[in-house]
């Protein structure tokens, strides 16, 4: 592998400004006056792709890692004809994180979640006695398994029971990842408790999610392909949001390329769209408040069993706090929209016909989003429009064969943490 000198960065708290020190997987400044992201400062404020480097480590000198790890794959951006003139625009430019070999996209686990797990999983240093810990409902999950079992990097995945089926690898994973479930009937949100007690015992280090500045980094190279393809930045950004995370973390991009200055000045509009009936976000921000609109434990799982776009049904997402998606929103002067199930399949079979990769529900989703926009006016017919595809082409990946993996320890987050912490800890040795 090539020689890689990390990249010189420092953590600054979005609320107060204050530019800190990263100890090395600093997810929070203890310090905060209010509850706020922390974001990297990079050294290098010019925009300079790697051309030495493969994947998403091309953008290395804007993600906060170490090293770089093997068979790294990154987003794809190529100018779309057929739903371009399906929708009447003149500048639509897809950003695709999926399979789909055709348009040289190769990221074998099929979605957006592979460029946080290279991140992340860089970010670790290479000698560490420490154990990574990842919740997830699905797709995370899937991109962090590869990823570290390709990379020989310990980790544990938790998961419900009832989304093992999101686990398919073409080869059976290494040793070094352990996959512990909550029961049947169990959801999400079992799985993190499953995990928060787990991060309880030093061993174990908590992956942080959207406050993991890796993590968004990672996700934010959607945006540095996007202007390497354009050569400017795009006027408006449609993503489908679960967490809001993707879309963070293209504001975050934004606000460094305009500071580089070369590819022009302006905040791209961001439009982050959820699938009806989960419309957290959605609610709050048409209701125009940073708080969210109240949502039971109950009412969350009943909405998530209904909607197509599973992946889109978070429940705690990272949106009111400083640097979140309220705030990229409101400063970007961006926009929610809400999509049915209808609507989702009928975009997905459109879209298969127009651009020839079959999506998942959730890009389908933005996709659909992006129609509603269009045709309310909110995007006009020459503007450059930037496509976040996040994932897809999994008929094709799975066409080669696959393994489907299967839980190393089925546990109930309701056991105490040093019951769940003894199991999972006896796996490793
Ligand atoms: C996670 C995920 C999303 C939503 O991403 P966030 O930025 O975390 O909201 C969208 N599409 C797919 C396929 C995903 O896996």
């Amino acid at each position: 592998m090539p020689r890689f000198t990390p990249t010189q960065y420092e953590l600054m708290n979005v609320a107060d400004g204050r530019v800190f020190k990263d100890k090395g997987w600093t997810l929070a400044d203890p310090e905060s006056p209010a509850p706020s992201l922390v974001r990297a400062v990079y050294g290098e404020k010019l925009f300079t792709p790697r051309e030495d480097l493969e994947g998403i480590y091309r953008y290395a000198s804007w993600l906060p890692i170490r090293r770089i790890l093997k068979n790294a794959q990154g987003p794809v951006t190529y100018q779309s004809k057929g739903l371009a003139r399906e929708l009447g625009l003149k500048n639509l430019f897809i950003t695709f994180t999926g399979y789909a070999p055709e348009i040289g996209a190769e990221v074998a686990t099929c979605s957006f979640k592979a460029t946080e797990a290279y991140s992340v999983c860089a970010r670790l240093p290479k000698k560490t006695d420490k154990i990574l810990v990842v919740q997830s409902a699905g797709n995370t999950a899937r991109a962090f398994a590869q990823v570290c079992s390709d990379n020989n990097i310990p980790i544990v995945i938790c998961i419900p029971r009832d989304n093992i089926d999101a686990l398919w690898f073409h080869k059976r994973l290494r040793s070094c990842v352990k996959i512990i479930s909550s029961p049947r009937g169990s959801d999400y949100f079992d799985a993190i408790q499953l995990g928060d007690k787990l991060c309880r015992s030093e061993r174990f280090l908590a992956e942080g999610g959207a406050k993991n500045v890796a993590r968004r980094d990672g996700m934010g190279t959607t945006l540095l392909s996007a202007v390497e393809a354009i050569g400017e930045l795009p006027d408006a950004y449609f993503q489908a949001v679960g967490s809001g995370t993707g879309t963070i973390a293209v504001w975050e991009n934004n606000l460094r390329l305009i500071e580089d200055g070369r590819f022009g000045k302006k905040k791209t509009r961001l439009y982050a769209a959820q699938n009806a009936p989960f419309t957290l976000m959605y609610d709050s921000w048409k209701a125009h408040q940073r708080a969210l609109v109240p949502m039971t434990a109950e009412e969350g799982r009943l909405k998530a069993a209904e909607i197509d776009a599973k992946v889109l049904s978070n429940r705690k997402p990272p949106y009111s706090l400083a640097g979140g998606l309220f705030d990229a929103l409101e400063d970007s002067k961006g926009d929610m929209y809400k999509v049915t199930n209808e609507e989702i399949n009928f975009w997905k079979r459109k879209f298969n016909a127009l651009e020839h990769i079959d999506i998942y529900s959730a890009a389908a989703c933005a996709v659909a989003s992006l129609s509603m926009a269009v045709k309310d006016g909110s995007v006009k017919k020459n503007e450059i429009v930037m496509l976040n595809c996040t994932g897809g082409g999994e008929e094709s990946a799975k066409a080669g064969g696959y393994f489907m993996a299967v839980p190393d320890l089925v546990l109930s987050p309701d056991l105490p943490e040093d019951q769940i912490i003894d199991q999972v800890c006896r796996l490793f040795d």
